[in-house]
């Protein structure tokens, strides 16, 4: 009787690098985006994922797992160097990860949001 081994298996993928603001390093690291699927298997090897279930930030320096969906300014993508915003107030430039303006305190999202 012949049969089919069929099954499935969870593995992580990376799905892009970059750079992120790490907040265990409080630096801009070298980082991984990173897909944890279900893939279905046939004697043990992997076909196709079924299911993509959570989707995480891989700090490189640090190795630890980020929630994107967490309230902090990962500011993921390919640039090495921070997206920078500009004070509302006084005008002076920012890293992303800066909730507050360096030189006045202000807030980044702007007095009337
Ligand atoms: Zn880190
Ligand atoms: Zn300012």
């Amino acid at each position: 009787m012949d049969f089919i081994i069929v099954g499935w298996t969870t593995r992580d993928c990376d799905e892009a690098t970059g750079y992120m603001f790490c907040p265990v390093c409080r630096a801009r690291k070298p980082a991984a985006q990173i897909a944890r699927k279900t893939f279905l298997t046939s004697f043990f090897i992997p076909l196709f994922p079924i299911a993509v279930h959570a989707e995480y930030y891989r700090c490189e320096g640090c190795r630890q797992f980020f929630d994107p969906a967490a309230r902090v300014p990962y500011d993921f993508g390919d640039h090495p160097n921070p997206v920078l915003w500009s004070c509302h107030t006084c005008g002076s430039m920012n890293p992303s990860h800066r909730e507050r303006c360096e030189a006045c305190g202000a807030d980044a999202c702007g007095a009337d949001a």
